[in-house]
């Protein structure tokens, strides 16, 4: 099935403490969002991509963008990370019958493999995203008192690309909006719905760069993969 990918790269990303928007940012002399739109363009099942920036970068994303196999339309992004990724599906062509994908720019070490295990699942079920299993025990706190210990055989760390087939997420938006509800992952709407979401395994260089630090490690990660 043909996938149409949405980017989203429209957030501050204050933690990362520069003065751009996080997804602007250089890894090796490459910005976050090119190289996670560059691993779109190179997976075969995607057809389409939408990147998703702030308004202030929108000049400087479209000429950053352009020689992007693929790419679609540049758009800027709104209040809230689902906000984005609304003004994203704005861009999917009327008629379009495969799946939706949608990923953080702040994930830009994203495999080629893991996007198509992700169309492939989303296809299989309807909705589909990579998790990590949890690490560390998880604990439940209120008013700097824990609560409860929760039972890490059943948590994972959500990731992106998740990947929905287009009437699936079209109909957890409307409803999520209807309901005036702040979702913090799509498939987060798409469970409200009472959907099936489908896990596959996801992977640890896909980790979202949030501070400095995860920088200097995805640096550090890129020289590990160059042929030596
Ligand atoms: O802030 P956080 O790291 O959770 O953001 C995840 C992804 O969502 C990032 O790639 C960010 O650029 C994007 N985002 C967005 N629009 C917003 C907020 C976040 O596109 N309003």
């Amino acid at each position: 099935m043909q996938a149409l990918a949405i980017i989203v790269a429209a957030g501050r990303g204050e933690r990362m403490g520069a003065g751009r928007p996080k997804a602007f940012l250089e890894l090796a002399g490459e910005t976050l969002l090119a190289r996670a739109a560059a691993a779109f363009a190179a997976a075969p099942s995607v057809t389409g991509i939408v990147a998703v920036v702030p308004g202030s970068e929108l000049a400087p994303a479209r000429v950053l963008l352009a020689p992007l196999a693929k790419l679609r339309a540049v758009v800027p992004g709104g209040e809230r990370r689902q906000d984005s990724v609304r003004e994203g599906l704005k861009q999917v062509p009327q008629g379009f019958a495969g799946v939706v994908l949608v990923h953080d720019a702040a994930r830009p070490l994203v495999a080629v493999a893991l996007i198509e295990d992700v169309v492939a699942a989303a296809a299989d079920v309807g909705a589909a995203l990579p998790v990590v299993p949890l690490v560390d025990t998880v604990k439940r706190v209120r008013a700097g008192r824990v609560v409860e210990t929760l039972d890490r055989g059943e948590l994972a760390a959500a990731q992106t690309p998740q990947g929905f087939r287009i009437e699936v997420l079209t109909a957890a938006y409307e409803r999520a909006y209807r309901d005036q509800l702040t979702v913090t992952d799509e498939a987060m709407a798409v469970e409200r719905l009472g959907h099936a979401v489908a896990v596959v395994a996801g992977s640890a260089d896909n980790r979202k760069l949030t501070t400095p630090e995860d920088l200097a490690w995805a640096e550090g990660r890129l020289k590990d993969m160059l042929p030596a």
